[in-house]
């Protein structure tokens, strides 16, 4: 699986401010910020501040993984979708990956549709 460095990955400069981002909520363990290219009207990132590269090594510590899913739900109440949105991980460039910073996608306010698959 592809590795980056916190000082070249993406998001670990949008957790330090470094880079701009929309930023929604936040938690002392963990921040949420709309997607630049959004693929439904409601489409936001839920981030760990700590770097590591998927979801599944995040999941080595137990208080960032429930961290991450509190403010996924707590961005869903907030955005008004809490009984209709659905959360995307990808994880591995086979599956689509691009940024190798764990995240979780919270899409809401489409027709979910055999397209969007499940
Ligand atoms: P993934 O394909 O699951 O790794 O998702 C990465 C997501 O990050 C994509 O949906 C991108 O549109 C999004 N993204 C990349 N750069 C930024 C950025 N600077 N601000 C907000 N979202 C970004
Ligand atoms: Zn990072």
């Amino acid at each position: 699986m592809s590795q980056q460095t916190p000082d070249d990955c993406i998001f670990c400069r949008i957790v330090a401010g470094d880079l701009p981002s929309d930023r929604v909520a936040e938690t002392e363990r963990s921040i949420a910020f709309r997607d630049i290219n959004p693929a439904a009207p409601v489409h936001v990132l839920v981030v760990p501040r700590r770097h590591e590269p998927t979801m599944g090594a995040l999941a080595a510590s137990s208080d960032d993984l429930t961290d991450v899913f509190r403010l996924v739900q707590q961005v869903a109440e907030q955005e008004g979708v809490a009984d209709a949105h659905r959360m995307v991980v990808s994880t591995g460039s086979g599956a689509g990956q691009t940024v190798f910073h764990a995240h979780v996608h919270v899409l809401a306010g489409v027709h979910f549709s055999e397209e969007w698959l499940l």
